[in-house]
């Protein structure tokens, strides 16, 4: 048996994490290679759940002239859609998943129930939770501090398109430092962008640990979850 560093994981995954180069959708080679690292944490004996952003398709808050409320609606549909794109991957590898989504549509997924995603982790499915919290004006870096706090989750694992939490956009800004750790105080009164504010202080109060590392290379999971200090540590 490997030797991890946790038991029971939260990893977020943003919806551009799935779309590969382009941004936009969802792309198979891509959600495949995300799908090869899940199933190896699952064979390191981790107990994986996963909340999957919308990003990729819609976001409410930068959907100009809309009602907000519908449009994060139809952001909460965009997970969904990417909750069952990676399902299908796993499945597909020979991985048990289940998706549960927050907002009820049994015909494709379970509804949310906290004590049966418990069963399901316990017996080593992998839980894709979708449909963000079902409500709108939160994010899916909010569900998955809910979510996290909910399983009793050691550490939100949170993959993202930068290799870690910067002190200015790395992409703007070619001398822009990385940190290596933060408090939640810190991330929330600098106001770095690595997440939003509601889902900081709902890591904060619930001592939720977050580890923020790039997913170039999705086996970047899995040395996180065996103890390598990579990208940023927020505690
Ligand atoms: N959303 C919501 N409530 C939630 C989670 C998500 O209304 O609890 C909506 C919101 O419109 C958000 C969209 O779903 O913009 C997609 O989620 P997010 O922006 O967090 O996705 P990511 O940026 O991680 O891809």
């Amino acid at each position: 048996m490997v030797n991890t560093i946790y038991k029971r994981v939260l990893l977020k995954l943003s919806g551009e994490a799935l779309s590969g180069n382009s941004g936009f959708g969802i792309d198979n080679e891509t959600v495949m290679n995300i799908a090869q690292a899940i199933k190896k944490l699952h064979e390191m004996e981790v107990e994986v759940a996963i909340v999957v952003g919308g990003g990729n398709f819609w976001r409410g808050r930068t959907s100009e002239g809309m009602d907000r409320t519908t449009a994060d609606y139809m952001g909460m549909l965009a997970t969904v859609i990417n909750s069952l794109a990676l399902q299908d991957a796993l499945e597909n590898i020979g991985v048990s998943t289940r998706v549960q989504t927050a907002i009820e549509m049994r015909q494709i997924a379970e509804p949310y129930i906290r004590r049966r995603a418990m069963r399901h982790l316990e017996k080593g499915r992998i839980v894709i939770f979708a449909a963000g919290t079902g409500n709108p004006y939160f994010s899916t870096d909010t569900t998955a501090a809910l979510r996290a706090a909910e399983i009793e989750s050691d550490v939100i694992l949170l993959a993202k398109k930068v290799d870690g939490v910067y002190d200015s956009d790395p992409m703007v800004n070619k001398d822009a430092k990385m940190f290596k750790t933060l408090s939640y105080i810190d991330v929330l009164n600098k106001g770095l962008g690595v997440m939003d504010s509601t889902a900081t202080s709902l890591c904060m109060d619930n001592k939720i640990p977050i580890r923020v590392f790039g997913l170039e290379n999705p086996d970047n999971i899995i040395d996180v979850v065996l103890g390598k200090d990579i990208g940023t540590y927020i505690e």
